[in-house]
């Protein structure tokens, strides 16, 4: 059995008593099965944000306690939520309730993923036009808000989809328009995902450094060839490199790479492989995703066992990435799960020293307003003193957000205050 409660607060105790059935019911499993999870019992998003809130309250060391005895954690994610930890108290935060995050959305992609659960959809000219049109019209109601609020952009993250999918001229327009409303002073950074280097071109990563942006994403998720074609991404892993080299002739300051371990008939050698190829092009961040398979993906139909199946490889691929990040300076800095995950393991964001992206972390700390434009934006607005926060939806079809866009608007003129 799994011992004593330590010493607890009414609230934490009542929450102890309902973990209790959970062990129990996870010792039982375990038993029978011979698996345990390093995360234990623990669910939900946000490790690290329970972490932070039980180190505020008890002090670390009986924070970490708590997690080994209650949710019954492994000693290993113990120290992966420590060191991230270390990381974000290095970093100084905007901590004004007057500094929100903005993120915008460009929900198309030259092609889906087999794995993809997102708001993504082929690009077509004639719809990004009429998109861009409707999003234009938020970041000017937006930006009105704003004044009157005196809010400002702490960070700012384009994401979607893949926002340089849209051709040069909507794409153009998209940052000056961006950096028009909000790229002010007291904006720290500014992030634009170039996930597919099937979409990026010299004249895109010009217009990024024209409006200011200074990070962008180039997301293989492998260098292997034959499981980029697997997967359905219309590129090869020379087209990343070519991407690194443009990116750094544009004089971009900082580039994330995300990967994924756990893809379709991969090993921890081809993982291993695919690491020691992207450090040769020289990221600033690395995020390794752990693979998730989702109701809304063609994976889940064409391989429903997978995430099952592929527990074991993923846990010697994200024991490599460890080791191999850490030897060469890497540490982790933001971290987050998700359901459905290989293993039930982790997507963790790894940096060079002071290269954390603060979007990142702020997102997941859910400790700052999080105003979201486009398709499928869920804009949460944080009250502080009562450590909450309500979330103002867009629609996600995108074609619904064009023709509803005046009531996308009147709902985030009447949520943030
Ligand atoms: S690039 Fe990302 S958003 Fe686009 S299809 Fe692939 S997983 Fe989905």
């Amino acid at each position: 059995m799994f011992g004593e409660a330590p010493e607890f607060s009414v609230e934490e105790k009542i929450s102890y008593d309902r973990n209790e059935q959970k062990r129990a019911l996870y010792e039982l499993l375990s038993n029978e099965t011979g698996i345990t999870l390093d995360w234990g019992i623990l669910t939900g998003v946000r490790p690290l944000k329970l972490y932070r809130e039980l180190t505020d309250r008890h002090g670390r060391e009986k924070a970490e306690d708590m997690l080994r005895s209650v949710y019954l954690l492994s000693e290993d994610k113990l120290s992966l939520l420590s060191n991230t930890y270390d990381v974000q108290m290095d970093a100084h935060y905007d901590m004004s309730p007057k500094a929100v995050s903005l993120y915008a959305g460009i929900p198309f992609c030259p092609t889906r993923c087999l794995y993809c659960s997102f708001t993504s959809n082929k690009f077509s000219k004639e719809a990004s036009v009429k998109y861009i049109a409707a999003l234009k019209k938020e970041i000017h109601a937006v930006k009105d808000i704003f004044e009157k609020k005196a809010l400002y952009a702490e960070s700012i993250y384009i994401g979607g989809g893949t926002p340089t999918s849209l051709d040069d001229e909507e794409f153009e327009e998209l940052l000056y328009e961006i950096s028009k409303a909000f790229k002010l002073g007291q904006t720290r950074e500014w992030t634009v995902e170039a996930g597919r280097p099937d979409t990026i071109t010299a004249s895109k990563l010009c217009l990024v450094k024209k409006y200011g942006a200074d990070r962008i994403s180039i997301n293989p998720q492998t260098m292997k060839q034959k499981t980029l074609d697997l997967i359905g991404r219309s590129h090869s892993p020379q087209m990343i490199v070519d991407a690194f080299k443009l990116a750094k002739e544009a004089g971009i300051e900082i580039i994330n790479t995300d990967l994924i371990t756990g893809l379709p008939e991969e090993s921890p050698e081809d993982f291993e492989e695919t690491l020691k190829k992207i450090f040769e092009l020289g990221p600033n961040n690395i995020t390794v995703h752990t693979l998730a398979v989702k109701r809304a993906s063609r994976l889940i139909d064409e391989d429903p066992g997978i995430a099952f199946r592929q527990a074991n490889t993923v846990r010697q691929m994200l024991e490599i990435s460890k080791n191999m990040l850490s030897e060469r300076g890497f540490k982790p800095y933001y971290l987050y799960r998700q359901k459905h995950m290989a293993g039930n393991f982790e997507n963790v964001g790894y940096c060079t020293k002071g290269t954390q992206n603060v979007y990142n972390i702020r997102i997941m700390d859910e400790n700052q307003s999080n105003i979201a434009l486009g398709a499928g934006g869920i804009s949460k607005v944080y009250f502080p003193e009562e450590n909450r926060l309500e979330r103002i939806p867009n629609v996600s079809n995108y074609e619904i957000y064009i023709d509803r866009i005046d009531e996308m608007i009147a709902r985030k003129e009447q949520g943030i205050i």
